[in-house]
């Protein structure tokens, strides 16, 4: 018998010799807003109540229509608009990667991977998972109430987070954990380790698929740790046949499988598979969109890299700030100098940080989101967020990056159902989240304004409810 449910009947055996009758009504309460939006039809209802009982939404409607019991808690929003909580479907709360200067990087090639994310894997799992911890409540403070961990969490710090967060120990979203990610060996995801230790820190973070039954091996060990998610990194090496077995053996177990692959290749790879979703697909071309509707499977923009996100975040993760430094420099004329002639040319065009995008990047993100739209494949967004940001929390941060993805030309409308109604669907948890109906879950956020009109009204997160209890309520005095 699984542990969890031995505990269960445990406790239930327990408390019905000690105390037979004793049961409390779960809380119910009303939610008052001036505006309810519904992803799903677009549709605002003005104004608009939720009645909350326990965890679950009960019933909602005008205001006039509800009539909570005696005793309902009463929560007014006023002019507020209520919507569903958000959905972040591709994070790594156990990561934090400061971006390196591109010296350093230069020097220590890893492979696709930098060597600060390969420092962060070397780093004490329990000091990931504290800070994972951290990064789960930045996120649900700023109105993300589930989040999909999609690797580079150590072997179970993702799935041990879920629990502490599920038995209320810890405040945090929905976690779906994926555990560790599935890779093949020998291409540039990760290279150049020391040879003497690779094994001990490539094990620490990934499985690898070694023929279609290691594939099949490495989602067992998976489901060992009680994952809900199967992530797999497409590289050119690997086989239809290997992620078909992948894909096979997850699904047997109820698991869907989420696949990063950005180039043409591994995106034909995940397609022919029957991977669940594909992860960034950067270079999606019309016929493989096409294939994709056909198949039902999902795309998962993750528009942290479409706009100014990493310009910014660039400028902020720099040793010192340019200010500082030419203030440190003020009693040593040439010295600053030397300084303000770097300044000059960090800021000027021609120098170009990896991670900076130009103009013809831009255009390429603004097509893909165009050619999505027209092809009717289903689509969601994650953030793929794994950075720390100076100044921001890990939601503010969120928020921010996922914006991105409208100022590439998605509709505001299309961007909230992104992250709430589809993507709920593309984690097959559309009866419990993304949509704020009688049933679902009591996930909700609350902004000041119109989210269709102001998309960036995503930022002013003014009150936040998960799973019926409120996280915040900035407007608790209106
Ligand atoms: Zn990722």
């Amino acid at each position: 018998m699984n542990p969890r449910v031995l505990a269960l009947c445990v406790a239930l055996i327990f408390s019905l010799q000690v105390r037979p009758l004793a049961q409390t009504p779960p809380q119910v309460t009303l939610v008052k807003a001036a505006h309810l939006l519904d992803p799903k039809t677009g549709n605002v209802l003005s104004p608009a109540a939720v009645l909350i009982e326990g965890n679950t939404i009960k019933q909602v409607g005008a205001p006039s229509l509800i009539r909570p019991p005696l005793g309902a808690k009463i929560i007014d929003l006023g002019s507020a608009t209520l919507l569903p909580g958000m959905i972040d479907s591709h994070t790594h709360l156990l990561l934090d990667v400061i971006l390196p200067a591109e010296a350093e990087r230069a020097r220590h090639y890893n492979g696709t991977m930098t060597i600060v994310e390969l420092l962060a894997i070397a780093e004490s799992p329990s000091k990931r998972v504290l800070m994972g911890a951290q990064n789960a409540r930045e996120d649900l403070e700023s109105g993300i109430t589930t989040v999909r961990i999609l690797g580079h969490s150590g072997i179970d710090g993702d799935t041990e987070l879920r629990d502490a967060i599920n038995a209320g120990e810890l405040v945090g979203p929905r976690i779906l954990a994926a555990g560790r990610k599935l890779v093949t060996r020998g291409e540039g995801y990760v290279r150049n380790l020391n040879p003497a230790l690779a094994d001990a820190i490539l094990n620490q973070e990934f499985l690898f698929i070694e023929g279609a039954e290691g594939g099949r091996e490495a989602v067992r060990q998976n489901v060992f740790h009680n994952v809900d998610v199967i992530k797999v990194t497409a590289e050119e090496n690997l086989t239809v046949a290997e992620l078909a077995a992948v894909v096979e053996e997850a699904h047997r177990n109820h698991l869907k499988v989420a696949v990063h692959a950005a180039f043409k290749v591994p995106i034909q790879t995940a397609i022919d598979a029957g991977a669940d979703s594909i992860e960034h697909g950067n270079e999606l071309t019309d016929e493989q969109l096409k294939k994709m509707r056909d198949k039902g499977i999902f795309l998962d923009f993750t528009p942290a890299s479409y706009g100014e996100f990493f310009d910014r975040m660039f400028e902020e993760t720099l040793a010192q700030t340019l200010a500082m430094r030419a203030e440190r420099l003020q009693a040593n004329a040439a010295t600053r100098k030397r300084y303000d002639d770097l300044i000059h040319r960090l800021q000027s065009p021609e120098v170009k940080f990896e991670g900076a995008f130009d103009e013809q990047d831009r255009q390429r993100y603004r097509d893909l989101v165009q050619r999505v739209l027209k092809s009717g494949v289903k689509f969601a967004a994650g953030t793929d967020m794994c950075w720390f940001y100076p100044g921001k929390t890990c939601g503010q941060a969120t928020i921010m990056a996922l914006l991105n993805l409208h100022s590439a030309g998605l509709p505001a409308l299309d961007m909230i159902r992104a992250i709430t109604t589809n993507a709920a669907e593309m984690l097959g948890w559309q009866d419990r989240i993304g949509a704020i109906e009688p049933g679902k879950f009591a996930d909700l956020v609350a902004v000041p304004g119109d989210p269709v009109a102001d998309i960036t009204e995503l930022e002013r997160v003014q009150f936040v409810m998960k799973d019926g209890q409120v996280i915040r309520n900035d407007l608790a005095r209106n």
